[in-house]
């Protein structure tokens, strides 16, 4: 018999993991404040790597987020590659020289290749590196479909109704207080994002959060242009199904440290499109921005695990797009009796007690 699991936020964490819950006979209820997939997951740029990395634990385990979405095998995720070629010179040897030794696939692609690659790059690189294996997701659906999955499955969705607080009683949590009503659980999963720390500060759990704001722009619809996701010196962009170009406004936006945003989000905007414009040499309009807070715990990387009262469980992360099917895998695990999972171990919210 499974557990009454209440899971507090529809975005891409809370999505995988109700899946996978349900697909394991949990009684699962998802609630959110917004629509599903209405955070920062819809307005990420999507892209699933492991080419970005804090250490070897976080290489790994953003290697296994990669596999395990191969496992789910979704329509709104699909394995284009990136092509980067952010640096050139010692830089570009060095970054070679690192994810070749980690056993990460790389190829070396000279400007002739390059050129039948990305036949829209107006001047390419003299070398670039290929990472064939990294893909996107566009995630807002990918969490939609994921809770369409789970929904079908038997687990409950209720949006447009905010969580106000967490039950405990005597050291155990009882259930969620809503908007609506009470619901009564036996484990309250917390993939709130940004959300996260005012839910669980009032029973007695630290998670500091860093302020990351990250803006991004879309263009009109352009045929067919790019293959991969491009990472040029000091921009980033892809193209979106249906023909848009996606890209942020700042420099390696997955390690954007920023903690405001350098200027107004148009000015940031317009200088972004101008760089994405020379690129592919052709004039581009702006027809969109976003702007969304990542979900950055205090040390950059995942917050995940059981911490204050009995049955209270946090999953809040930046990547977490990447990260989302492998997260659901492990949490489903570590919540369906399969004890703790290794590649959790570095990242329990004890760590900031
Ligand atoms: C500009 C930008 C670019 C990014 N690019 C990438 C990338 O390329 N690759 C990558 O892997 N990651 C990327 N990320 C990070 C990634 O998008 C996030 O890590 C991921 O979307 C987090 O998902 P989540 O489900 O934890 O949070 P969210 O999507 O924010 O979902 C949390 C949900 O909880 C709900 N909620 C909050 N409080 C309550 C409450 N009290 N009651 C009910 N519901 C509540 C919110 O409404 C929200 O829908 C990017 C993020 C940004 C902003």
């Amino acid at each position: 018999m499974g557990q009454r699991i209440v899971i507090i936020g529809a975005g891409i964490i809370g999505a995988a993991v109700a899946l996978r819950l349900t697909q394991a006979g949990h009684d699962v209820t998802v609630i959110e404040a917004g629509a599903p997939g209405g955070g920062a997951t819809g307005r990420s740029f999507g892209w699933i790597n492991a080419s970005f990395h804090q250490d070897a634990a976080h290489f790994a385990l953003r290697a296994e987020g990669m596999a395990a979405w191969r496992r789910l095998d979704l329509p709104g995720v699909s394995w284009p590659g990136c092509l980067w070629f952010e640096e050139q010179g010692d830089a570009f040897a060095s970054v070679h020289k690192h994810l070749t030794s980690l056993g990460y696939p790389v190829e070396v692609l000279e400007s002739d290749a390059i050129a039948r690659a990305e036949p829209a790059l107006a001047a390419p690189p003299a070398r670039a590196l290929r990472f064939p294996g990294e893909g996107v997701a566009e995630a807002a659906l990918v969490a939609q479909d994921l809770l369409a999955r789970a929904t079908a499955l038997g687990a409950r969705l209720w949006s447009g109704i905010a969580v106000r607080g967490i039950a405990d009683r005597a050291g155990r949590v009882g259930g969620v207080l809503t908007d609506a009503g009470a619901i009564a659980a036996d484990t309250v999963l917390v993939c709130a994002g940004t959300g996260t720390p005012g839910l669980v500060g009032p029973l007695g759990v630290k998670l500091p959060m860093l302020d990351r704001p990250g803006l991004l722009l879309t263009t009109q619809a352009l045929p067919p242009l790019l293959g991969h996701i491009v990472v040029a010196p000091g921009q980033e962009v892809r193209q979106l199904p249906d023909g848009r170009l996606l890209a942020p406004t700042s420099p390696n936006h997955q390690g954007d440290a920023a903690e405001t945003l350098a200027d107004t989000a148009e000015t940031l905007a317009e200088a972004a499109r101008a760089r994405v414009a020379a690129l592919i040499g052709r004039d581009i309009r702006l027809t969109g921005i976003t702007l969304a807070h990542r979900p950055v715990p205090g040390d950059g990387l995942p917050v995940v695990g059981p911490s204050g009262p009995d049955g209270l469980y946090l999953a809040v992360m930046h990547s977490g797009v990447t990260l989302a099917a492998i997260m659901a895998e492990l949490i489903a695990a570590e919540l369906t009796n399969g004890g703790p999972q290794a590649l959790l171990a570095p990242y329990r919210p004890a760590r900031f007690a």
